[in-house]
């Protein structure tokens, strides 16, 4: 599905990634963890492709293509979906203009018809009932005065509506309320399928409580170093991330 092999990331001239490796296949949660400051969501912004991330080294192999080659757009198009890909307020752009546009961009270019807007209002009714959202909510404007909760569930809600092949998730650091990372984590269990892979990124190990990852990986000083089971993320929750470090000491 997508495989990332010795990535280094510049951010305005300061190396922040140094060398990431990562293969996540068809079906498999990936989760990685790390302190505040350490590049988890630089990672996911170079996934997304924004600007201002400089690759100097290494690659991404999405899908057999250069996901570097790719705009933002067409990453979209390939199936590839990213948290806060739409995460300015859009004053004037009502939600259900905003997803139907999308929509029909990734229908469009996967040779598809475009959904007229009676179509299209039946399948987002459905998919609202999911995130647990009312109706009145497609018809305000993109992102403008969302609450934390909501902004969650409009993420979720695209996701399943796009319905990607890779979904990125970027949890930010700021506190979600435990209702809003129930809903995360019941989105990302309903996603789940055999095709359908993901990567989470947390600070917390406590969405993990609601969720199966196939893996756990810790971010440390723009690296991955260390990567386990849902076991490792308890022995995080329990001990910290400073142990971590004392076994990469010593290992030199
Ligand atoms: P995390 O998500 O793990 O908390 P980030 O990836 O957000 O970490 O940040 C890693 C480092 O990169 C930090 O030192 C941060 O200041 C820096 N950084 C990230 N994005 C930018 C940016 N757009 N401009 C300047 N510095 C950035
Ligand atoms: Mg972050």
């Amino acid at each position: 599905m997508i495989e990332i092999k010795n990535l280094h990331v510049n951010v305005e001239e300061k190396e922040i990634l140094k060398g990431i490796s990562l293969e996540v296949k068809p079906g498999e949660l990936h989760v990685i963890m790390g302190r505040n400051g350490t590049g988890k969501s630089t990672l996911a912004n170079v996934l997304a492709g924004k600007d201002k991330y400089e690759v100097s080294k290494g690659s991404i192999t999405y899908e057999k293509r250069n996901l570097l080659d790719l705009s933002p757009e067409e990453r979209a198009c390939a199936g590839l979906f990213l948290s806060f890909q739409y995460p300015v307020s859009i004053p004037g752009v009502n939600m259900m203009y905003f997803l139907k546009a999308a929509v029909n961009a990734v229908r469009k270019s996967q040779g598809n018809d475009e959904m007229d807007a009676v179509d299209f209002l039946a399948m987002i009714r459905e998919k609202l009932k999911k995130v647990a959202l009312d109706e009145s909510f497609i018809h305000r404007p993109v992102n403008d005065g969302f609450s934390g909760g909501e902004k969650k569930r409009n993420e979720i809600l695209q996701m399943i509506t796009l319905e990607p092949r890779l979904a990125i998730l970027d949890e930010t650091d700021s506190g979600l309320d435990i209702d809003a990372l129930k809903i995360v984590a019941q989105g990302v269990n309903d996603y789940r399928s055999p095709d359908r892979s993901f990567i989470l990124i947390t600070h917390y190990q406590r969405i993990l409580n609601y969720m199966q990852p196939d893996f756990v990986h810790v971010l440390m000083n723009g690296k991955l170093v260390k990567s386990g089971t849902m076991e490792l993320a308890k022995e995080l929750e329990k001990k910290g991330y400073s142990w971590i470090e004392e076994e990469l000491a010593e290992a030199g």
